[in-house]
């Protein structure tokens, strides 16, 4: 079998903050395979279409079983792929998901059993991002600028049968407008609003839920101490990016003086990257993003170093249901898998409209399906309408 072309898409879901980019490989015996890029929100997905075209003429007539053989000449070929970066890493993993879709639809199996089988038949997931709301509408922003407001969100998720809820208690300042970065100990102004908003999940949420705290690095790391400090009696599962995840030493010595266990890892890329966290301590929970830290081949090898470690998964997910997709088989074959993330975008019909399967949480469980590959595909409809398509054969 042969790659014979490689297309690349920017998704249309009426959002310019949000444009997926998705892969999709044909192969000279008609089996076609998808990936995606994670950098289809905020600033990113124009410069990950750009790297997929630099480097997919790399993979045209190469066999789709061979991914090893694929990964090595993207990252060594492509010459950006070694020091890593989000476009680079980005591109390689949108054609490696796609390259391992195939591989699962030849076999006629899984990616998850292409990774060694299931571990587990669900997954736990947690509703992501409740300070933007929790319901269709999908990410609205301006719902979390009050303990009330943001307990109401909570408690949505809690009816909805999550038993774990991630939240930003920073995004917004009391006025609605935002903080934006935080740096130093925090004034006692900010903490004790920070304060009320945590007991005010607490409460709406009981005992038995988990709460998660999100800083994306908007924080440094005397902020974050001061906000995990005040968070404390009200229990949170994690901290995530509670500063910048660049300086390796600097997130140990946060991990060090912090109680809170720490979570990070959607901007790291790559194996090396990572294996620099882990001997520094610096994470407790390894956040890999799949369609930026090297696709299902990388990113399995960083699972299986986190391990070592005694280092949690769950895989960052921000993308569309492809990168969702991919993902999920990761997470179910794994051992050290600890938790699915859920964000509020999952729940508009415009991204549950891109592909031909909508897999929700019931219950606060995500099932793992069993289809071949990763299980998942565009709907026509949504490459018609794609912002940008681009044809590399
Ligand atoms: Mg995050």
């Amino acid at each position: 079998m042969k790659i014979i072309t490689v297309e690349a898409y920017i998704l249309n879901i009426g959002k310019p903050s949000f444009r997926p980019v998705v892969t999709r490989i044909l192969t000279d015996e008609g089996i076609t395979g998808y990936g995606e890029a994670s950098l289809g929100f905020s600033s990113g997905p124009e410069g990950a279409l750009g790297m997929i075209r630099e480097i997919a003429p790399l993979v045209i007539g190469m066999d789709p079983m061979a991914h090893e053989a694929i990964w090595n000449r993207m990252y060594y070929d492509s010459f950006w792929g070694q020091g890593g970066g989000a476009a680079i890493m980005s591109a390689i993993s949108a054609i490696d998901i796609a390259v391992w879709d195939i591989r699962g639809k030849a076999l006629g199996v899984s990616v998850g059993t292409l990774l060694g089988g299931r571990m587990r038949d669900s997954l736990r997931a947690y509703a992501s991002q409740i300070q933007f709301g929790w319901s269709k509408e999908g990410i609205t922003g301006g719902k979390g600028y009050s303990p009330d407001l943001l307990a109401e969100q909570a408690a949505a998720a809690v009816s909805d049968g999550y038993d774990a809820v991630k939240v930003n208690l920073l995004t917004y300042a009391p006025d609605g407008s935002r903080y934006g970065i935080l740096k130093g100990p925090l004034p006692g102004k900010v903490l004790r609003e920070a304060e009320r908003r945590m007991k005010a999940v607490r409460e709406a949420v009981g005992e038995d839920v988990d709460i998660l705290l999100e800083n994306h690095g908007f924080t440094d790391k005397e902020a974050a101490l001061s906000l995990a400090d005040v968070c404390a009696p009200y229990r949170a599962f994690f901290i995530e990016e509670p500063c910048t995840q660049e300086e390796v030493q600097n997130c140990a010595e946060f991990a060090s003086r912090c109680s809170v266990p720490v979570a990070g890892g959607e901007r790291i890329y790559g194996k090396r990257a990572f294996a620099n966290f882990f001997e520094a301590r610096a994470l407790a929970v390894a956040q890999p993003d799949v369609g930026s830290s090297g696709g299902i081949t990388e990113t399995k090898k960083i699972c299986d170093m986190a391990d070592t470690f005694d280092v949690n998964i769950q895989t960052h997910l921000s993308g569309s249901p492809i990168i969702t997709a991919a993902s999920v088989q990761l997470e179910s074959a794994v051992p050290n898998f600890l938790i699915h993330e859920h964000i509020v975008t999952c729940l508009s019909p415009a991204y549950r409209d891109l592909c031909i399967y909508d897999d929700q949480p019931l219950g606060g469980r995500l099932s793992v399906p069993d289809r071949p590959g990763i299980g998942q595909e565009l709907t026509g409809e949504a490459m018609e309408k794609a912002l940008v398509k681009t044809v590399i054969s």
